[in-house]
C-alpha cells in the first residue's frame, strides 16, 4: 500500500500531466514516509533519489538520504547518487508550522525558492517540477523565475488534498 495520503496527491498530479516516464531519472525532496518516491517507481522511473530531514524505510528502486537539503552540499549530493541530470523534480517539502502566520509564510516561501532554484540549475531540457505551494502564499519572485525558466507554469489543487486547505502545487513543464 501507499505510505501517505501524499502518494494520492501526486498520482493525481501525475495522471493529469504525465509526468513519471518509463526510465524518467528523479529527485524527491523532502520525500519521507515515501509515499511520491513509491508512485514513481510504480510508474516505472529508472531511479529515484529522495532526501528528507527523517528516515525513510528502504524502497527498492530508489536511494533514500537522511539529511537538510537546505545543507551546503546536499544539492550536489543528490545529483551524485542520481548520475545526471534529473528529468523530474519534485518537492513536497513542509517544515512544522510554529503557529506564527508571517514566520510559518516566509519560512514557505523558503523551501519553495531552494527548491526551485535547484530544479531550475539540475533539470535537463524538456524536464518538469512540481513544488508544494500555499494559495495566498506570495511566491511572487519564484513565479517570475519559474515562468521564465519554463514553458508552462500551472496551479494544481488535486481533490486529495484537503477540503479547506489552503495547498496548492506549482507544476512547471518543460524546461527551456
Ligand atoms: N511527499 C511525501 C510522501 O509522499 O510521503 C510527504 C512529504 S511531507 C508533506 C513533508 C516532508 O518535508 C517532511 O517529511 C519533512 O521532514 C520534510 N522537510 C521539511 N524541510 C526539509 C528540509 N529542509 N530538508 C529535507 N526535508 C525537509
Amino acid at each position: 500500500g501507499w505510505r501517505s495520503r501524499a502518494a494520492f496527491k501526486f498520482s493525481e498530479i501525475d495522471d493529469r500531466f504525465h509526468l513519471v516516464k518509463r526510465g524518467s531519472r528523479v529527485i524527491d525532496l523532502g520525500a519521507a514516509p515515501g509515499g511520491w518516491v513509491q508512485v514513481c517507481v510504480n510508474r516505472g522511473a529508472a531511479s529515484v533519489v529522495g532526501v528528507d530531514l527523517l528516515p525513510i524505510e528502504p524502497i527498492p528502486g530508489s536511494t533514500l538520504i537522511q539529511a537538510d537539503f537546505t545543507d551546503p552540499g546536499v544539492d550536489q549530493q543528490l545529483i551524485d547518487l542520481l548520475g545526471g541530470p534529473p528529468d523530474l523534480v519534485l518537492s513536497d517539502m513542509a517544515h512544522n508550522t510554529v503557529g506564527h502566520r508571517q514566520t510559518d509564510h516566509l519560512k514557505i516561501i523558503a523551501l519553495i525558492e531552494v527548491a526551485s532554484d535547484f530544479a531550475i540549475r539540475t533539470l535537463r531540457p524538456g524536464g518538469h517540477f512540481v513544488t508544494k505551494n500555499f494559495q495566498g502564499g506570495d511566491a511572487g519572485r519564484v513565479l517570475a523565475e519559474l515562468r521564465a525558466a519554463f514553458q508552462e507554469v500551472k496551479y494544481v489543487k488535486p481533490a486529495a488534498s484537503r477540503k479547506g486547505s489552503s495547498e496548492v502545487y506549482l507544476v512547471a513543464l518543460n524546461r527551456k
